[in-house]
């Protein structure tokens, strides 16, 4: 598939929306924004749980933009900027129980040699998923990756065929197969590959630790380490690896933290 890039005026609007800071969103999954001084001075150094956080400028000010690990216990967490730890509070919050039967057995209890690749796969994907490109930056807005039904599944405690899985750490989003995904915003190929529980992959850095990925795709329109605009298409929609349908899994991440990608996408 040729890479285009979709010219459409909605995408100039969307551009202003895409360097604003998100809201104040302090739960397990959400994302905390902590004050970190006048932007008179340089950028300082935040640091959460001995990762590098985004800083951003929000007015005069700049801010930390920190993503809260799901399984964040509420009350006070610290975060560290420059000299300074800064407190801050992380609230309760309910995510639902979903439970699936899954027919093809082996995407349940996966053999050893499946377990090799899987393991192997977790590697690539985990170092994409938290790498620290020290680039400035003017915000985490996004734009939808596709048009398409959203779900609320991000933070889905799962189980298949009782067993129980990881949360659920995306949005899944339903469109059809070969519906062209677009880069929600400028960024780097970290990652791209066919993985066992992910299918076709694509995983984009967009600098500061704020990393995009887009698994199940029917096929890929990039390579590792290809610069991509807001707008690119980066792929299609499809159904590869452990999925029952077509749809798009997208997963947004922050110092190394899965967070969920409605806090960063404009109200559908
Ligand atoms: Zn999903």
């Amino acid at each position: 598939m040729q890479i285009r890039r979709l010219l459409a005026l909605q995408f100039l609007m969307l551009a202003a929306a895409v360097s604003a800071a998100p809201e104040h969103s302090p739960w397990p999954g959400g994302i905390a924004v902590i004050e970190a001084g006048h932007s008179y001075g340089s950028a300082p150094q935040a640091t959460f749980n001995g990762r590098p956080v985004l800083v951003m400028p929000k007015g005069e000010r700049w801010v930390a933009v920190v993503g809260i690990p799901l399984g964040t216990e509420p009350g006070k967490q610290m975060l560290r900027i420059g000299e300074q730890e800064v407190a801050f509070e992380v609230a309760a919050h309910a995510y639902a129980e979903q439970r699936l039967t899954v027919k093809n057995q082996s995407h349940v209890t996966p053999d050893q040699e499946q377990l090799d690749r899987i393991g192997r796969e977790r590697q690539v994907i985990d170092a994409a998923l938290g790498h620290f490109r020290a680039v400035d930056t003017t915000g985490v807005g996004l734009v939808a990756p596709v048009d398409g039904r959203r779900s609320s599944s991000f933070g889905l405690r799962r189980f298949f065929n009782d067993q129980p899985r990881s949360p659920h750490k995306g949005m899944d989003i339903a469109a059809a197969n070969g519906t062209p995904i677009v880069a929600p915003r400028n960024g780097v190929v970290a990652a791209m590959g066919d993985y066992f529980f992910n299918g076709n992959t694509v995983i984009i850095d967009h600098g500061q630790g704020f990393v995009t990925m887009y698994c199940h795709l029917s096929e890929i329109a990039v390579e590792k380490a290809q610069p991509v605009a807001l707008g690119d298409v980066i792929g299609a929609v499809g159904a590869t690896g452990r999925v029952t349908g077509p749809h798009l899994h997208f997963g947004t991440y922050l110092n190394g933290t899965a967070v969920d990608p409605a806090i960063l996408l404009p109200q559908p």
